[in-house]
């Protein structure tokens, strides 16, 4: 069995709550005062497959355009370059 923990990376917020963040849709899934409050939220949620599929997408863009190697301006916005 897969731990919650792990699909689940927690954050610590500057007002002191704890968040959880779904690690294959990026989502918050819930803010709370403590970690084991996030748990029900956790177990409950469902990653919107809309959602995995657009955030697939801009990590693949991601990793083609800031590919170490490249120069910038082949991978990045040339407009905050000066040659
Ligand atoms: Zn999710």
């Amino acid at each position: 069995m897969e731990s919650l923990a792990m699909n689940f990376p927690h954050r610590r917020t500057f007002e002191g709550c704890f968040e959880s963040i779904c690690r294959s849709c990026y989502v918050r899934v819930a803010k709370a005062h403590s970690e084991a409050e996030l748990r029900p939220f956790e177990r409950a949620h469902v990653c919107d497959p809309l959602w995995v599929h657009k955030m697939s997408i801009y990590a693949e863009g991601a990793k083609k355009t800031c590919e170490p190697g490249k120069s910038a301006g082949e991978t990045c916005s040339a407009s905050t370059l000066s040659r």
